[in-house]
């Protein structure tokens, strides 16, 4: 089910991403912020696990976060989580087979390249580990 129709990431799934990678550094920010809850980020999480409006929640958090003084908002967590597939891959060598894994839920754009002891992460979405692939 990998390849072919499912290339497209889905609608925000760049924004989706920096929720799956960063959602401890996110629920921390919320809490420090004026709204005081993880109210705005726990409503992307169920809108993307019921396939409700990730667009709109996310927007929401993304403006709350602003609000909480960071003006970059949810871009501010995109750096190294890699949430552009394919950006990323310029400086890497790919003359082999590199393993590479991506959100198990295909909604988000989220990737992870494997470090020595460092336990695969879990995807924030779906609560599962990150699924393995080859590029
Ligand atoms: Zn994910």
């Amino acid at each position: 089910m990998a390849d072919g129709s499912e290339t497209a990431a889905p609608d925000g799934a760049e924004r989706l991403a920096a929720v799956c990678a960063h959602l401890k550094e996110i629920r921390g920010d919320l809490r420090s912020g004026p709204g005081g809850d993880e109210g705005p980020v726990e409503r992307v999480l169920a809108a993307a696990r019921n396939g409700g409006d990730v667009a709109g929640t996310l927007a929401v958090l993304h403006a709350v976060l602003q609000a909480g003084g960071d003006p970059q908002g949810l871009h501010g967590y995109t750096d190294q989580a890699g949430a552009i597939r394919g950006l990323r891959l310029a400086g890497i060598n790919t003359t082999r087979a590199e393993p590479v894994y991506l959100c198990p839920a295909g909604r988000c754009a989220r990737y992870w390249w494997p470090l020595p002891a460092v336990p695969v992460p879990h995807c924030a979405i779906s609560n599962t580990l990150l699924r393995r692939e080859r590029l």
